[in-house]
């Protein structure tokens, strides 16, 4: 059974930007790892829950956040999220900040959590929130890979080649095990677009069955009419082993001569010392994002949430990331007994993606239901603001102030 820490709350050593690993050990109710989408989502789902009543702090590697979706491309979109400095973020809505990596989780007797750094400074917390992503573990040998951040500079470099004309054949990859392939259309249809003039030649080669399959059979259909007109080739069910000289290797077939290689890289868990994970690294969660011991040898764990890319849910996907961030919010109101712990309305499985295909954003929704997917394929925005990472109090944030919606949104 969980256990409900009795330690001291309120009346805290605030961490300050840089701890010091010889100093007191710092303290805070809720500390909140990672800084990305899920990090400050949540961050401001428990500014809204918790309204003052609890100490949040943030602590992450990074100076700004990072939109992936955007920052994959290397300035070839723009992306306004890089302007985003996090310490200032954080002070805006009331949390304290601490540029550091949570490096390793211990378990103290009386119910407190105790995060390590990397910088080896203490903060002891009631409850913290894992929030730190994944990382790309396994890239197709040769290839550029598409959204760890050493691509993206790679990427801008194979850009600006394909639209001088010096390249003439590009080749994106989905390797198997990858559940969220629309960055492998989107690179696809973006890098054809920039060689339009010069008609490079653009192919996709997937381990799919059909091209985004997660989000259903119409989605698919669509997508691969997109990549047909823009005369993209598509080969499903297909599984590159290494690009080298010039040449994409397949395991039986004959090799396929391209100058450049993009790939999707499969991903692997944080695996943080002290916090329970699957084989892969991702911390295993309940359906309210606490942190559960699978293993029957393992000790129950209390105090601990993960949400976004390194938790184990099947899909890594921004928007699903948003949704895990409110429903952490109020668990963690409920678990400190303190603001607003009412439950998130339980809504079912929506996936919703807007697709850059060069000339402007196709916007793809999926509802679940029974038996399958209901879709919507749309030119103009299904949801509102129109971001790349969809619903939640972030994208709010980050479009700014906006107009009304043109249209009726789903
Ligand atoms: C090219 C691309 C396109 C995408 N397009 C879409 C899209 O259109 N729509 C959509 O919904 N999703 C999209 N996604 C997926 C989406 O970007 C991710 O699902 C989302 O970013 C996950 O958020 P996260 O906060 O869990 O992880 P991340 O965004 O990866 O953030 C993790 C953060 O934690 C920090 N961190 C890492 N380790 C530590 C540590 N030890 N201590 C402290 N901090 C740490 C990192 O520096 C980073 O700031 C796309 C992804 C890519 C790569």
């Amino acid at each position: 059974m969980a256990r409900r820490p009795g330690g001291p709350t309120v009346g805290h050593v605030l961490p300050t930007h840089r701890p010091d690993p010889h100093g007191p050990e710092a303290r805070t109710d809720v500390l909140v790892a990672g800084g990305g989408t899920a990090a400050l989502e949540l961050l401001l789902a428990l500014e809204a829950r918790l309204g003052g009543t609890a100490h949040v702090t943030l602590l992450t590697q990074d100076a700004r956040y990072h939109h992936r979706p955007l920052a994959a491309y290397g300035g070839a979109v723009p992306d306004a999220a890089t302007v985003l400095r996090l310490d200032e973020l954080a002070a805006e809505h009331g949390a304290g900040f601490v540029n550091d990596a949570l490096a390793s989780v211990e378990h103290r007797s009386d119910g407190t959590v105790v995060a390590r750094t990397r910088s080896g400074a203490a903060i002891a917390c009631r409850a913290l929130v894992l929030a730190v992503g994944s990382r790309a573990d396994d890239v197709l040998p040769g290839a550029i890979p598409l959204g760890a951040r050493d691509g993206a500079s790679r990427l801008r470099a194979l850009a600006d080649e394909v639209r001088a004309g010096t390249v003439g054949r590009v080749a994106v990859v989905v390797p198997p095990g990858v559940s969220w392939t629309l960055p492998a259309y989107e690179c696809a249809l973006l890098l054809r677009h920039a060689g339009a003039a010069h008609d490079v030649e653009v192919q996709v080669l997937t381990a799919e069955h059909r091209p985004m399959a997660i989000f259903g059979e119409a989605i698919s259909a669509t997508l691969a009419t997109l990549l047909r007109r823009r005369g993209i080739e598509l080969r499903t069910r297909t599984r590159a082993e290494a690009f080298s000289e010039g040449r994409l290797w397949v395991p039986l077939e004959p090799t396929i001569a391209v100058d450049a290689a993009v790939a999707m890289p499969r991903l692997a868990g944080p695996a943080i010392p002290g916090v329970p994970a699957d084989a892969e690294g991702f911390a295993t969660v309940d359906d309210r994002g606490r942190v559960v011991a699978l293993a029957e040898d393992e000790d129950p764990v209390a105090g601990i949430w993960a949400i976004g890319d390194g938790a184990d849910h099947p899909v890594k996907q921004g928007g699903l990331a948003v949704a895990q961030a409110e429903t952490a919010a109020a668990d963690i109101a409920a678990w400190l007994g303190t603001g607003d712990a009412t439950p998130p309305p339980d809504g079912t499985l929506v996936l919703r993606a807007a697709l850059l295909d060069g000339t402007g954003t196709l916007y793809l929704r999926a509802d679940r239901e029974e038996g399958g997917w209901r879709s919507t394929v749309s030119r103009e925005p299904l949801w509102w603001p129109p971001t790349k990472i969809a619903g939640g109090r972030l994208a709010a944030l980050l479009a700014g102030p906006t107009e009304a919606p043109p249209t009726p949104v789903a």
